[in-house]
């Protein structure tokens, strides 16, 4: 199964993943991150990520480092 590790401490909340997730699952938190605003979660309780990645790769400051399968 694929997940994704987001490094709150490195989320400039720019909200760029969020937008190439193909299933939607990266969505903003309630955490208020270094730049003020929301960093990003993902919610993925029913395991839809498929590891495609392009979360980490959109991310400019490598916030999301990790994908497994
Ligand atoms: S690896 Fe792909 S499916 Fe999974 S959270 Fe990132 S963009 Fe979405
Ligand atoms: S692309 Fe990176 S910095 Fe931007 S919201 Fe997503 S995790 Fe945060």
């Amino acid at each position: 199964m694929a997940k994704v590790v987001i490094n709150e401490n490195k989320c400039k909340s720019c909200y760029l993943c969020i937008d190439v997730c193909p299933k939607k699952i990266i969505k903003k938190s309630d955490k208020i991150g270094v730049t003020g605003r929301y960093v990003v979660t993902t919610e993925d309780t029913s395991g839809e990520c498929i590891g495609c990645g392009f979360c980490a790769m959109r991310c400019p400051d490598l916030a999301i480092t990790e994908v497994y399968r």
